[in-house]
């Protein structure tokens, strides 16, 4: 975009990266993202391209073979992606949180062993908290693992699994009381299981199904399915960190960093759907004029680019605060929440701009408009992002009576 959400202080090469993947969105995703939307279908070159880019190891450090970026870098790419096609940011997304949870809290071997295949995409992450009666409330899981031996036995089954069918590393988190006792608190009785398994759907390990796609009313292309454990017998050296009990943490810290990257898909969605409408505002005419040239419309367009600005600062800010290595659940929740409010809102209203048409399939802003919901719900509802917001503010602003 010529004018809006311009990041300033960017260096040379992260000014490089992202022109090269903003020049690969123009040319190879959005000229097709809504005719596999509409099919629901992979987007196997797409992702091909994106691996050749390097785009899979963007935050994994050098030494491992990928790209070494900063979050910030991260989240602009993703931004940019979104901008194309919300669900190839999906694919990338849940990849990049396993990654960086195997980075923050793996062993030495499981860094060794995973990040230079995850750098490559040869490799390809999902992450499993929800289950079939739970997403918010996280401390609520059922699903469990016993040990037996040298491996753990884990039985449950998850729900929502972005990339389930097409990963073949998996983060699931479950209960484990082995060395926690009755009493304990439910956070702290939690482990994450780095499960390896071939992609596809059925039984794709022994004990482990992937039941098959579900069907959605947006975000197509990017497989979301359940997960069943019967009887999946995992070593213990798979044990994320190598220590149970701290899956819960671990969780969280892939969900902050996960945070900047949904609110940067809202930046990208919003952007998107900005320059349809602004575009499409100067080609239809009613009573003599272009409806750009209405004053309701301008204002619509005055609304649609100050949020798509204010959106993009505050996802900027998140992804810096992390960056200097600073606590930013107060700001990841803060643009979690307002980017993907504003994109909702801003995709509402180009669809507006569009009249009947925006109801056409033919027009790109009846995919956006199915796709902008999911925003308000993945990585933490807007409600739950209000609690963290609160809660950090009443923790800063003590009142000292
Ligand atoms: C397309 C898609 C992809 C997903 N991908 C993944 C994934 O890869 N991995 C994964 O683990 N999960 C994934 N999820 C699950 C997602 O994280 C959950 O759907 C989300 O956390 C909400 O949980 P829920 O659906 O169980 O809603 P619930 O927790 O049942 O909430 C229902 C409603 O109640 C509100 N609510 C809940 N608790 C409170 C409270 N204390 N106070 C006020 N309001 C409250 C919520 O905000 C919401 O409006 C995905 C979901 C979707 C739709």
């Amino acid at each position: 975009m010529a004018r809006l959400a311009q990041t300033h202080g960017l260096t040379d090469v992260q000014q490089e990266i992202l022109a090269t993947v903003r020049d690969f969105v123009d040319k190879e995703i959005i000229p097709v993202a809504t005719e596999l939307e509409h099919r629901d279908e992979y987007p196997q070159q797409i992702v091909d391209g994106l691996k050749e880019l390097g785009v899979f190891g963007l935050m994994i450090p050098e030494e491992y073979g990928g790209l070494g970026e900063s979050l910030l870098t991260y989240a602009l790419c993703v931004e940019e992606i979104a901008r194309g096609w919300m669900s190839v940011s999906g694919i990338i997304n849940t990849h990049f949180i396993v990654a960086y949870m195997l980075k923050q809290h793996g062993t030495q071997e499981q860094k060794e062993y995973f990040l230079p295949r995850m750098a490559a995409g040869e490799t390809r992450g999902a992450f499993s908290m929800s289950e079939p009666g739970l997403g918010s409330d996280v401390s609520a899981i059922t699903s469990k693992a016993v040990k037996d031996g040298d491996e753990y036995v884990l039985n449950g089954q998850k729900m929502w699994l972005t990339n389930g069918g097409t990963s073949t590393l998996v983060a699931v988190l479950v209960r484990s009381d082995e060395g926690h006792p009755e009493g304990t608190a439910p956070h702290k009785s939690m482990t994450t299981f780095l499960v390896e398994k071939e992609p596809g759907f059925g039984e794709v390990r022994p004990g482990l199904t992937i039941p098959g796609k579900i069907d959605k009313m947006g975000y197509k292309g990017v497989d979301t399915t359940e997960l069943i454990m019967d009887g999946l017998r995992i070593p213990a050296n798979r044990v994320l960190g190598g220590t149970t009990g701290r899956g819960f943490y671990q969780m969280m810290d892939g969900v902050e960093v996960g945070r900047v990257n949904v609110a940067a898909r809202g930046c990208g969605v919003a952007q998107r759907a900005f320059e349809l409408g602004v575009s499409y505002a100067q080609q239809r005419h009613t009573f003599g004029k272009p409806i750009a040239e209405h004053q309701a419309i301008q204002f619509k367009l005055a609304e649609m680019a100050t949020k798509v600005e204010a959106a993009h600062a505050m996802m900027v800010n998140a992804a810096r605060k992390k960056d200097s290595g600073e606590r930013n659940d107060l700001e990841a929740g803060m643009a979690k929440y307002l980017a993907s409010e504003y994109c909702k809102e801003v995709v509402e209203d180009a669809f507006r701009i569009h009249g009947g048409y925006g109801f056409s399939k033919e027009y790109e802003i009846e995919r956006l408009y199915r796709e902008a919901p999911m925003l308000l719900i993945g990585e933490g509802t807007a409600e739950i992002q209000k609690m963290i917001i609160g809660r950090r503010l009443l923790e800063e602003y003590r009142f000292q009576g």
